[in-house]
């Protein structure tokens, strides 16, 4: 399996939808046009503050490295830096004159070893591999004009997905997942080998009680997690542990198309639900979810007091009122379904049929009329109806 294929979805699209935007492309110019005039001075800046690794000096860690190039399929001369500090922390930084260059920090080298190390250097490797230095969020988020709002909250979410995607990186150059897990709690914990004994199944079902805690559908993330560039280390081994689990390691293993929706229901937990995003894709899926919902209510005439809740559970209580224009709802529908297939993403589109499968689901009858309603937004939406079966088939609650 070539390491390209196991990028995450989000990541890839929302990576090429930003490469589109103005202020991306502005400030992409003005580095380019930097460039130019010759090397920034990246590598005198790390000659002169860190400690350049040799082959001679660290032949393990290099080792390391070989092995994770090797996996990755990455060809560029490329050169190990070592600095002073108590954090376990690495960092690959942008390519200067055709070199790439991988900082890790003293106290990590020192108690990362085998799988754990190789993690790290194939998720910074990963970094490069995807090209992600090609959104340079640090000058936008910290230059002197500021993104709008809605620019600054797609690259927080835009980072986050690169980070899940260098991770399966990092994974595929580890080859080992009890490693990945516990260099991702060595990384949030801080803590060394000796102190504590790491329980892999403990760590992750830190994420179940975040999703606990996270209160009802529709409610998103606190603000400030909407603003981090990195996931959670617990939401990071949920995704990696559904990576492990997927076509992608296992022959019979999960398809990548419910990796991906599952990776972006986690992730959510760190985002606005879509429910109240102020984004354009999210008044996207509202739009379509709210006159799909109501479609499939309305399929037998009437909609039963179940389905009504699942609506109010959506959009509030009294969300289905005597003045609902309903006629006119449905005649908008498939131009709801229109914009929701060319706007948004493959997975954004399978949540909505998600939700709206929940809808379907809300009361006890087995309606096939409903079920007519939704396999044709599927088609429209170009979803196999394998994925209506799959959900139709899940006995998930509203999450
Ligand atoms: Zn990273």
């Amino acid at each position: 399996m070539n390491a390209t294929d196991i990028r995450s979805n989000n990541d890839t699209n929302l990576f090429n939808m930003l490469l589109k935007q103005p202020d991306v492309i502005r400030v992409n110019e003005a580095i380019e046009r930097l460039e130019k005039k010759g090397p920034s001075g990246v590598r005198r800046h790390l000659l002169a503050t860190s400690v350049r690794l040799s082959r001679t000096m660290a032949p393990d860690v290099h080792r390391t490295c070989d092995h994770c190039i090797d996996k990755l399929g990455i060809d560029i001369p490329l050169e190990l830096y070592v600095y002073s500090s108590p954090q376990f922390n690495a960092a690959c930084i942008k390519p200067e004159e055709g070199r790439l260059f991988i900082m890790l920090s003293s106290s990590l080298l020192e108690s990362f070893k085998g799988s754990e190390l190789r993690f790290v250097m194939g998720h910074e490797l990963g970094h490069h591999l995807y090209h992600h230095h090609d959104i340079p969020v640090g000058h936008l988020l910290r230059g002197a004009v500021r993104p709008s709002p809605r620019l600054a909250l797609q690259l927080f979410a835009w980072s986050r997905y690169a980070e899940i995607s260098a991770d399966r990186a990092g994974a595929h150059c580890a080859d080992e997942f009890f490693g990945v897990s516990r260099s991702l709690f060595r990384l949030a914990s801080g803590l060394g080998d000796d102190v504590i004994h790491f329980d892999l199944d403990e760590f992750i079902g830190q994420v179940d009680d975040l999703t606990i805690s996270s209160g009802e559908p529709g409610q998103g993330a606190p603000q400030e997690d909407w603003f981090s560039t990195h996931p959670f280390s617990p939401v990071r081994v949920k995704a990696l542990k559904l990576y492990h689990d997927s076509v992608f390691v296992k022959p019979d293993g999960i398809s990548v198309d419910e990796l991906e929706l599952k990776v972006q229901s986690v992730m959510g937990l760190m985002e606005p639900s879509y429910l109240e995003a102020k984004t354009e894709s999210g008044e996207t899926m509202r739009r379509l979810l709210f006159a799909g919902a109501l479609a499939i209510a309305r399929a037998n005439e009437e909609i039963s007091s179940a389905e009504e809740a699942v609506f109010e559970e959506f959009f509030g209580k009294g969300a289905i009122g005597d003045n609902l224009n309903f006629d006119r709802i449905m005649r908008d529908l498939p131009e709801r379904i229109r914009l929701a297939r060319e706007n948004l993403s493959e997975s954004q589109r399978m949540q909505v049929l998600r939700d709206l499968c929940l809808m379907l689901k809300a009361d006890t009858r087995d309606d096939a009329a409903e079920r007519e309603i939704i396999y044709d937004i599927a088609e429209a939406l170009n979803i196999s109806p394998l994925f209506i079966d799959a959900q139709l088939a899940l006995s998930v609650e509203l999450d």
